[in-house]
Protein backbone atom coordinates (compact mmCIF):
# COMPACT_ATOMS: atom_id res chain seq x y z
CA UNK A 1 0.00 0.00 0.00
CA UNK A 2 1.08 3.88 -0.63
CA UNK A 3 1.80 5.73 1.88
CA UNK A 4 1.85 9.57 0.73
CA UNK A 5 5.34 11.37 1.24
CA UNK A 6 5.66 14.59 3.45
CA UNK A 7 7.57 17.33 2.10
CA UNK A 8 10.35 19.64 3.76
CA UNK A 9 8.64 21.31 6.39
CA UNK A 10 7.04 18.68 8.43
CA UNK A 11 8.25 18.03 11.91
CA UNK A 12 8.79 14.56 11.45
CA UNK A 13 11.27 15.41 8.50
CA UNK A 14 13.33 17.26 11.55
CA UNK A 15 12.92 14.95 14.41
CA UNK A 16 15.72 12.41 15.29
CA UNK A 17 13.54 9.18 14.87
CA UNK A 18 13.49 6.11 17.59
CA UNK A 19 14.96 2.78 17.31
CA UNK A 20 12.86 -0.04 16.80
CA UNK A 21 12.14 -2.23 19.28
CA UNK A 22 9.05 -4.66 18.40
CA UNK A 23 9.35 -7.13 15.16
CA UNK A 24 6.03 -7.20 14.49
CA UNK A 25 3.19 -7.47 11.81
CA UNK A 26 2.93 -3.29 12.34
CA UNK A 27 6.58 -3.18 11.31
CA UNK A 28 6.41 -5.69 8.64
CA UNK A 29 3.38 -3.44 6.82
CA UNK A 30 5.16 -0.37 7.33
CA UNK A 31 8.52 -1.80 5.15
CA UNK A 32 6.04 -3.40 2.71
CA UNK A 33 4.54 0.05 2.24
CA UNK A 34 7.66 1.73 2.35
CA UNK A 35 8.55 -0.29 -0.19
CA UNK A 36 5.87 -0.14 -2.38
CA UNK A 37 6.08 4.19 -2.07
CA UNK A 38 10.03 4.18 -2.62
CA UNK A 39 9.43 1.93 -6.24
CA UNK A 40 5.78 3.98 -6.94
CA UNK A 41 7.66 7.51 -6.45
CA UNK A 42 10.09 5.93 -8.05
CA UNK A 43 13.30 6.70 -5.80
CA UNK A 44 16.40 4.71 -4.44
CA UNK A 45 15.61 5.19 -1.20
CA UNK A 46 13.01 5.81 1.41
CA UNK A 47 13.48 6.70 5.48
CA UNK A 48 10.63 5.88 7.71
CA UNK A 49 10.08 9.36 8.94
CA UNK A 50 9.20 10.55 4.97
CA UNK A 51 6.27 8.28 5.70
CA UNK A 52 5.78 10.25 9.14
CA UNK A 53 6.54 7.45 10.90
CA UNK A 54 9.18 8.21 13.60
CA UNK A 55 11.39 5.10 13.94
CA UNK A 56 15.09 3.79 12.37
CA UNK A 57 14.09 2.17 9.11
CA UNK A 58 15.06 2.63 5.34
CA UNK A 59 14.69 0.77 2.29
CA UNK A 60 17.13 1.17 -0.20
CA UNK A 61 17.15 -0.54 -4.27
CA UNK A 62 19.54 1.06 -6.41
CA UNK A 63 17.24 -0.66 -9.23
CA UNK A 64 14.23 0.74 -8.21
CA UNK A 65 13.05 -2.70 -8.14
CA UNK A 66 14.27 -3.86 -11.46
CA UNK A 67 17.19 -6.41 -10.43
CA UNK A 68 16.08 -8.77 -7.76
CA UNK A 69 18.31 -9.09 -4.62
CA UNK A 70 19.25 -5.23 -4.24
CA UNK A 71 16.87 -4.40 -1.90
CA UNK A 72 18.28 -3.00 1.42
CA UNK A 73 16.34 -2.97 4.58
CA UNK A 74 18.36 -1.17 7.10
CA UNK A 75 16.66 -1.26 10.76
CA UNK A 76 18.46 0.73 13.31
CA UNK A 77 21.46 1.07 10.96
CA UNK A 78 25.21 2.85 12.44
CA UNK A 79 28.18 3.66 10.40
CA UNK A 80 30.93 1.40 11.22
CA UNK A 81 33.21 3.01 9.00
CA UNK A 82 33.09 5.99 6.29
CA UNK A 83 36.06 6.61 4.17
CA UNK A 84 36.66 8.82 1.05
CA UNK A 85 34.97 11.66 -0.17
CA UNK A 86 32.00 12.00 -3.50
CA UNK A 87 30.69 15.45 -4.45
CA UNK A 88 27.62 14.40 -6.59
CA UNK A 89 24.36 16.29 -7.64
CA UNK A 90 21.95 14.29 -5.42
CA UNK A 91 17.81 15.35 -4.82
CA UNK A 92 15.28 14.14 -1.99
CA UNK A 93 11.55 12.55 -2.42
CA UNK A 94 10.81 14.90 0.51
CA UNK A 95 12.27 18.18 -1.40
CA UNK A 96 10.79 17.35 -4.93
CA UNK A 97 11.88 19.69 -7.80
CA UNK A 98 15.71 20.65 -5.87
CA UNK A 99 18.67 19.20 -6.63
CA UNK A 100 22.18 20.16 -5.35
CA UNK A 101 25.90 18.76 -5.03
CA UNK A 102 26.54 17.41 -1.79
CA UNK A 103 29.86 15.95 0.15
CA UNK A 104 29.28 12.30 1.05
CA UNK A 105 31.61 9.45 1.65
CA UNK A 106 32.54 7.07 -1.36
CA UNK A 107 32.16 3.67 0.90
CA UNK A 108 30.43 3.16 3.46
CA UNK A 109 30.20 0.22 6.07
CA UNK A 110 26.79 -0.22 8.14
CA UNK A 111 25.61 -2.42 10.90
CA UNK A 112 21.67 -2.96 12.09
CA UNK A 113 19.16 -5.35 11.71
CA UNK A 114 17.26 -7.05 8.88
CA UNK A 115 13.33 -6.97 8.91
CA UNK A 116 13.55 -10.34 10.98
CA UNK A 117 15.76 -8.77 13.28
CA UNK A 118 18.75 -10.26 12.77
CA UNK A 119 22.41 -8.42 12.58
CA UNK A 120 23.74 -7.71 9.33
CA UNK A 121 26.16 -5.63 8.02
CA UNK A 122 26.18 -3.82 4.69
CA UNK A 123 29.13 -2.36 2.54
CA UNK A 124 27.94 0.53 -0.62
CA UNK A 125 30.53 2.38 -2.31
CA UNK A 126 29.77 5.00 -5.20
CA UNK A 127 25.69 5.47 -5.03
CA UNK A 128 25.43 2.89 -2.53
CA UNK A 129 27.48 4.73 0.19
CA UNK A 130 25.91 7.60 -0.78
CA UNK A 131 22.44 6.56 -0.21
CA UNK A 132 23.06 5.22 3.33
CA UNK A 133 24.51 8.24 4.63
CA UNK A 134 21.52 10.15 2.51
CA UNK A 135 18.45 8.03 4.28
CA UNK A 136 20.57 7.30 7.74
CA UNK A 137 20.71 11.45 8.07
CA UNK A 138 16.91 11.60 7.93
CA UNK A 139 17.09 9.14 10.70
CA UNK A 140 18.71 11.64 12.28
CA UNK A 141 16.05 14.66 11.27
CA UNK A 142 18.46 15.69 8.85
CA UNK A 143 17.78 16.66 5.01
CA UNK A 144 20.74 17.28 1.91
CA UNK A 145 19.80 20.74 1.94
CA UNK A 146 21.10 20.97 5.83
CA UNK A 147 24.45 19.92 4.45
CA UNK A 148 25.08 22.48 2.40
CA UNK A 149 26.24 25.89 2.50
CA UNK A 150 24.31 28.50 4.67
CA UNK A 151 23.45 30.53 1.10
CA UNK A 152 22.28 27.50 -0.76
CA UNK A 153 20.49 26.33 1.93
CA UNK A 154 19.02 29.58 2.34
CA UNK A 155 18.08 30.09 -1.67
CA UNK A 156 16.10 26.40 -1.73
CA UNK A 157 14.39 27.51 1.46
CA UNK A 158 12.92 30.50 0.36
CA UNK A 159 11.89 29.28 -2.71
CA UNK A 160 9.62 26.56 -1.01
CA UNK A 161 8.79 29.17 1.01
CA UNK A 162 7.46 31.01 -1.59
CA UNK A 163 5.72 27.85 -3.68
CA UNK A 164 3.90 26.62 -0.65
CA UNK A 165 2.68 30.60 0.12
CA UNK A 166 0.88 30.12 -3.42
CA UNK A 167 -0.28 26.54 -2.47
CA UNK A 168 2.28 24.64 -4.69
CA UNK A 169 4.02 22.82 -1.86
ZN1 LIG B 1 15.67 11.98 1.17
Amino acid sequence: MLRPLVRYGHASLQTPAKPVTTFDAELDKLIDDMIDTMYAAPGIGLAAPQVGVPLRVCVIDLSVGKRGGELLTLINPEFVQREGMQLEEEGCLSVPGFNATVARPSRAIVKGLNRLGEPQTVEGTGLLARCFQHEMDHLDGTLFIDRLRGLQKDLIVRKIKKLAKAGKW
